[in-house]
């Protein structure tokens, strides 16, 4: 069977090029895909339409046809400018208390949702959760509408989501008309050929405003994260049920792990100590290949705020003037510039890197045009 389940499992699954999306769960027109916490699985028949494959960004994809089609113009070559094309930057927190306080870095994703919801310029959002026990390394999806539920997603989780197999509820749920998704690079890079495949193009309707996460890349499987807990909390990996880093605060994150036991282990410490563990082992292999730090195909890319469409602007400028969202009093532009300078570069040196060595291998590697 050509462009089957078969072809998507031997040449991305199996080769460490997932990126755990969830988009070939929710372009299977049979739900024969399955999202589990070892990844996806087929647990249906397959029928062979070919969806999962044509929209997988696993294996790479066309940056270039798709900013063309979005901004009306590309780089000046292929994977030029590491920040992508774009409208404005601007220096944004929330303005109200209590969301710059849930959020991550200054709640501004949860602000514009919720400005959005509150103004009628969405329902209903897809958003990113922790799994709970026994997934380490992936997260999972919801449909937030209220301002409640978006502050129950607020905040980074270093994870993996499947975040685009919520786009089949959503296109399923007759009250909702319109909708934002916030996603990771790879999930935009499957959003975006789903828009472009006949097969597809109806589950991605109802997506209004496409808002984009920087990623630096730091994903990891399972077995990694439990050897970097046992190593961080002296918790051993057999004992290990659950993790949970709710927020990193100046220089130094805050964790919690739950044993099997029950028992709770509450950590805090730097940055420095948390990330030199996280450099001494493998991050997810499709991760090693990933040149797009700044979320070049989204509508806002939230790091820095990239504003890259007219809509993406439209939508910023309407939560400020209703004081969602303000320019920032926080003085970090010098260290988001210094993230901003650093990260893309050192992401596509290491991408190029790796991607030299898989060829020379002779094994499956992600190509980007
Ligand atoms: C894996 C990962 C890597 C990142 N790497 C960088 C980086 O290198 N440099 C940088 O400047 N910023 C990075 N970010 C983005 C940064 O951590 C903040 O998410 C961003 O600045 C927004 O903060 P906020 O306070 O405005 O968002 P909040 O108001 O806290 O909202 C965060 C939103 O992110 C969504 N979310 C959380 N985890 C995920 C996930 N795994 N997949 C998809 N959506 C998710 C939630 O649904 C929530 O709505 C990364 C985020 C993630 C998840
Ligand atoms: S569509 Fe996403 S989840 Fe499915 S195989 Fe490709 S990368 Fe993995
Ligand atoms: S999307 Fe099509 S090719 Fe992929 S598993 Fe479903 S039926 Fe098979
Ligand atoms: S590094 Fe790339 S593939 Fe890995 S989670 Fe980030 S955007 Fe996705």
């Amino acid at each position: 069977m050509a462009n089957s389940f078969i072809d998507l499992k031997k040449n991305i699954i199996d080769t460490g090029l997932c990126t755990r999306c969830g988009g070939c769960a929710a372009s299977c027109p049979v739900d024969a895909i399955s999202f589990t916490n070892i990844g996806m699985v087929l647990t249906g028949e397959c029928i062979g339409c070919g969806n999962c494959v044509t929209i997988c960004p696993g294996g790479g994809v066309d940056l270039s046809s798709h900013e063309g089609r979005l901004f009306g113009s590309t780089r000046k070559k292929p994977l030029g400018s590491p920040l992508g094309i774009y409208r404005k930057k601007l220096d944004l927190s929330a303005y109200d208390i209590d969301i710059f306080k849930k959020g991550y870095f200054g709640g501004r994703v949860s602000a514009i949702l919720i400005h959005a919801l509150e103004a009628g310029s969405i329902d209903a959002a897809l958003l990113t959760d922790w799994a709970g026990p026994g997934n380490l390394s992936i997260g999972s999806a919801g449909i937030a509408r209220t301002r409640k539920e978006v502050l129950g997603y607020a905040s980074s989780k270093y994870l993996f989501s499947p975040v685009l197999s919520e786009l089949k509820d959503l296109y399923k749920d007759d009250s909702i008309r319109k909708a934002a998704i916030v996603a990771l690079p790879c999930q935009v890079h499957a959003f975006r050929n789903m828009e472009l495949h006949p097969g597809t193009v109806h589950l991605t309707g109802k997506i209004e405003y496409v808002i984009g996460l920087n990623c630096g890349a730091s994903n990891l499987s399972e077995e990694n994260w439990k050897r970097i807990i046992e190593k961080l909390t002296d918790v051993e990996q057999e004992d290990i049920l659950d993790l949970r880093a709710w927020k990193v605060s100046g220089t130094r994150i805050h964790f919690k792990v739950t044993k099997k036991d029950g028992n709770v282990v509450e950590k805090e410490m730097s940055l420095n100590r948390y990330l030199a563990q996280i450099n001494k082992v493998d991050v997810w292999p499709r991760c090693m290949m990933c040149p797009d730090y700044s979320n070049d195909l989204s509508d806002i890319t939230f790091g820095m705020p990239y504003i890259r469409t007219e809509k993406g602007e439209g939508l910023v400028d309407s939560a400020i003037k209703a004081n969602a969202l303000k320019r920032s009093s926080i003085n970090r532009k010098v260290a988001q510039f210094i993230i901003d300078l650093i990260m893309p570069r050192r992401k596509r040196k290491r991408t190029r890197k790796n991607i030299a060595r898989r060829k020379k291998e002779g094994r499956p590697y992600p190509m980007f045009r």
